[in-house]
């Protein structure tokens, strides 16, 4: 583990995708992946509702308040909730390189623990913004802080509404089966990825890829990290399952995203790290 680290603290380029493998342990659930919460039911009233059927478009248009409730919930857990130990030393080996932040979460656990908001690509959203039920308007907006009584899952305040029209907005995220979320904000941060993407390859420094709890689900993070790595950047991709790779210049560590900045930094090296120099590129 040792030469992995001293691998990423000799790149000048460190670009990290991270998924919902990154959060669990800070204690948040898992929405996706195959025991995420979108498999499970709540009671709402008496009545079974699976959270997936909670947290999709519809939904904020047929039953908005049980679903703002459970939002304003999730969106209690993450303000709560601190950033495990591994945000920490990542935010150490990167801070003083150039460096981006690719993420599927929505929790803003990157922004809470200290990095830069400039270099953070939210590819589906964040549950604390929102956006008017009428998607043709495409503006995006603060969630303002909603009162909820957690242990009965009720919104005690009003549906967040739209400033322009009034109508209710719901989160600025991409839910379940989502073909109405107004992408703008994230792909605002996406083109200064682009960017930056293009400029770190043409510079010749010496690059190296972590991706980090990415699952094979909702892929968008692994593809991500595959288009920037192509076929010369190394790769390393931590995660307790689905950890295998595909070239010889990628590693996969079969662990936990706290575990590898925290846990077993003392181990003997692992196979295949001689393998991870950092690419030089460009010129
Ligand atoms: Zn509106």
């Amino acid at each position: 583990m040792n030469n992995i680290f001293k691998t990423i603290q000799d790149a000048e380029v460190i670009a990290v995708f991270a998924g919902a493998g990154m959060g669990v342990d800070s204690g948040l659930e898992q929405y996706r992946g195959a025991d995420g919460l979108w498999t499970k039911c709540i009671l709402i009233n008496d009545k079974e509702i699976a959270y997936k059927d909670l947290l999709c478009h519809e939904s904020f248009d047929t039953m908005p308040e049980q679903s703002w409730a459970f939002v304003a919930c999730m969106t209690d857990q993450y303000k709560h909730a601190i950033p495990h130990k591994g945000f920490e030393i990542l935010l150490d080996l990167v801070k003083d390189k150039e460096y981006f932040i690719v993420t599927s979460n929505c929790d803003e656990q990157f922004q809470k623990a200290g990095f830069d908001t400039n270099k953070i690509w939210e590819c589906h959203g964040s549950v604390f913004n929102m956006q008017c039920m009428d998607i043709l308007e495409r503006n995006v907006y603060k969630t303002p802080l909603l009162e909820i009584d957690t242990e009965r899952m009720v919104l005690i305040s009003d549906v967040p509404k739209c400033p322009v029209c009034g109508l209710n907005c719901r989160p600025n995220m991409y839910l379940f089966y989502d073909w109405f979320w107004v992408s703008n904000y994230s792909v605002a941060q996406q083109l200064k990825y682009n960017k930056w993407h293009k400029d770190i390859k043409a510079s010749g420094k010496k690059i190296v890829a972590l991706e980090i709890g990415a699952g094979k689900t909702i892929d968008t993070v692994r593809k991500a990290a595959r288009s920037f790595t192509e076929e010369d950047i190394p790769l390393i991709r931590v995660n307790p399952n689905d950890y295998e790779v595909e070239r010889a210049n990628q590693l996969g560590l079969a662990m936990g995203a706290k575990e590898f900045f925290v846990g077993k930094r003392e181990s003997p090296p692992s196979e295949g790290v001689a393998s991870l120099n950092p690419s030089k590129r460009g010129n």
